[in-house]
């Protein structure tokens, strides 16, 4: 297959040479492996390909947030976890969690799905950072930040439940897993043409492979798409319903959320997020659903009016 010096050089330059095969193996490992990655979502029905196993998503999250967590006691930022507020926010996340294997079971059935059994692995926590940004995060494996300066924003604990509720539904949905596959297959493409296209030097495919480790640390805290968010404000809502929090409140926070401008509307809420209007549409959409979980789960409550 070697081809002589002079050819292998033009080759190498056009789309004839073995450059382009090169190209096309590289395509057909991506295609072969994305596609026969493929899963359904037991929680959505939706397809789903995980760039890391559950085993490795724990291990992952647990170091970014250790060092989410050392880098905000170094700004002397991080607030005690006896303080009001870190009470009050591990209360509700803990309500909410209580209910994840209710509505795990639920969600599996309404899609023909086993329920995952994934989120019994998990190590949830959660920390309140000391911000003005109005802004909160999860981690893969269920490490949780909350920013102080969402706590204007979310008003009430029935909005900071539809908050945190958005967040642990990142985690059981292995949002980060998913984006490290996407992140995975874009790497490959760039490999293969850095390849195809004249080739990286070693120290070039380094950096490609550093950046491959550094996006599966660091990448997490990046917005998500478009589809995960709606995905998230479902299974969400379903959870904040479940544990009879009130959760029309998601609609009002939204709107609020809607109201900061652009440039204040932090990562997690910017502008790869649904556009204001339709995801409140959307949750409008979901309030029958989510008050059956309230009927269901909170026949000792106040029923909703
Ligand atoms: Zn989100």
């Amino acid at each position: 297959m070697r081809r002589g010096r002079s050819g292998g050089a033009r080759a190498g330059r056009g789309f004839g040479g073995i450059r382009w095969w090169v190209l096309l193996l590289f395509a057909g490992y991506a295609a072969f492996s994305w596609f026969g990655s493929a899963e359904t979502d037991p929680y959505t029905g939706e397809t789903a390909h995980y760039g890391a196993s559950p085993v490795e998503e724990v291990q992952l999250g647990a170091q970014a947030y250790q060092q989410v967590l050392s880098d905000a006691t170094a700004q002397g930022a991080l607030l005690p976890a006896d303080a009001e507020v870190s009470r009050q926010i591990r209360e509700i996340a803990e309500r909410l969690i209580a209910k994840v294997p209710a509505v795990t079971e639920a969600l599996a059935t309404e899609n023909g799905q086993e329920a995952p059994q994934i989120y019994r692995d998990f190590q949830w926590d959660a920390a309140v950072i000391q911000s003005d940004d109005a802004n909160a995060f999860v981690l893969p494996g269920g490490k949780i930040a909350v920013y102080t300066g969402l706590l204007p924003v979310a008003e009430n604990q029935n909005a900071m439940a539809a908050i945190l509720g958005h967040e642990i539904a990142h985690a059981l949905l292995r949002h980060g897993s998913q984006r490290m596959a996407q992140q995975k297959l874009v790497q490959v493409g760039q490999m293969a043409a850095g390849v195809a296209l004249g080739g990286m030097d070693p120290g070039q495919q380094q950096a490609v492979m550093a950046a491959l480790g550094a996006g599966a640390q660091y990448g997490f805290i990046l917005p998500y798409g478009r589809n995960h968010e709606t995905q998230a404000d479902k299974v969400g809502l379903m959870l904040a319903a479940a544990a009879c929090f009130d959760p029309r409140e998601a609609v009002p926070l939204w709107e609020r959320m809607g109201r900061l401008g652009g440039g204040e509307r932090p990562p997690e809420f910017a502008s790869t997020h649904p556009d204001p209007a339709n995801r409140q549409e959307t949750l409008r959409a979901l309030m029958p659903q989510a008050e059956a979980f309230y009927r269901e789960h909170c026949a000792d409550r106040p029923p909703l009016q």
